[in-house]
């Protein structure tokens, strides 16, 4: 798997790269991608230059993962499929988008998705936008187009040893503003400038406070702190996006017996916490040990963090009885099953 920036080489190969940070993602030769109901060449999976939502950030999407079963067999579980999907179309409706297919049929695209490309552990993306039609700022003359891709994605945010993370100087979009409730390609504009400014000045990520001074999310993960034993995380309505992570941890810590708060978090009490993490579907669960060269608790992976990240990679890969009901089972053709 090549790393670093993308370079005219690599594009000009067969294979395409998308950069996050310093994962190269690829979906190359060989692979499919669901395109307005049907499955084509991931070569072929092309947009119109002046499709409107590359102009005007009129997309919305999904991130999903499928894990290769821990229980042996041929199997991969996608992780809180419907929880997603649900969400998807939440986000479209906030766009006033007329998605041409039901949420059946997004959920069977996906499946239909994974095992095309007999991909046991990978990242899902639905995306819809508005496509290539009329341009001007309102997107409704426009029909919605759908996609669906998956990559290989193992470590958004590398660090086992934990995550040093900052507090951007870019405050987090404001629902008076946009729908932070959707989401929205629009709204990674500004994550984008905060994991930027994170990036550049020698941090792993941004933490984002929003326009009340009080702790939002990151740019693409929700940020939980650990004090005195409570497990604390921000109310949507200071910023957070309701993450499908953010709630499997929360679900996890009240079977656990870890007492839990959704409740406003400023910035010295995260600089005070004794324990900080970050959760997302491709990132999985981050512990932090340095926010603004401040070590969190004794600067180690906590306690309280460890044992949540434990279940949960259990949880995601079937291991744990109790969370079943999250995942959905997706048999691989053992053909063209390739284990990444
Ligand atoms: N906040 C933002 C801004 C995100 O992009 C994500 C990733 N979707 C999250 C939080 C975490 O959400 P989830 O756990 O549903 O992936």
């Amino acid at each position: 798997m090549p790393r670093g920036p993308c370079t005219l080489q690599s594009l000009q190969t067969k294979v395409y790269f998308a950069c996050y940070g310093s994962i190269v993602v690829s979906v190359g030769k060989g692979m499919k991608i669901w395109m307005n109901g049907s499955l084509v060449d991931a070569e072929d999976a092309k947009v119109h230059v002046l499709t409107h939502a590359l102009h005007y950030a009129t997309g919305i999407f999904e991130g999903i993962r499928c894990y290769e079963s821990g229980g042996g067999g041929n199997g991969s579980y996608i992780f809180r499929l419907h929880d997603h999907v649900k969400r998807f179309f939440s986000s479209a409706k906030i766009y006033m988008m007329d998605v041409q297919y039901g949420f059946d049929d997004i959920v069977d695209a996906i499946i239909d998705t994974v095992k095309a490309n007999g991909m046991r552990n990978c990242y899902i993306r639905p995306i819809a936008y508005y496509s290539y039609g009329r341009m001007g700022v309102n997107p409704l003359p426009n029909k919605v187009d759908v996609a669906i891709a998956v990559w290989k994605w193992d470590e958004y945010l590398s660090a086992e040893q934990g995550i040093r993370c900052m507090v951007s100087s870019w405050r987090r979009i404001d629902a008076r503003t946009m729908p932070v409730g959707a989401k929205a390609t629009a709204n990674y504009a500004n994550s984008a400038l905060a994991r930027i400014e994170a990036l550049k000045n020698g941090f792993d990520e941004a933490i984002m406070l929003n326009i009340n001074g009080m702790v939002a999310e990151a740019s693409a993960e929700n940020v939980f702190m650990v004090r005195d034993g409570v497990l604390c995380t921000p109310p949507t309505t200071d910023g957070a996006l309701a993450g499908i992570t953010r709630d499997t941890v929360l679900q996890i810590a009240k079977h656990e017996g870890i007492m839990c708060e959704v409740r406003s978090i400023s910035r010295d009490e995260l600089y005070l916490a004794d324990e900080a993490f970050l959760t997302g579907t491709a990132a999985g669960i981050k512990p932090i040990v340095m926010i603004d060269n401040r070590k969190v608790g004794d600067g180690g992976v906590g306690v309280i963090t460890k044992r949540l990240k434990g279940i949960y990679e259990d949880v995601v890969r079937g291991r744990d009885e109790r969370f079943v009901k999250w995942l959905t089972y997706v048999e691989m053709d053992s053909s063209t099953a390739t284990k990444p």
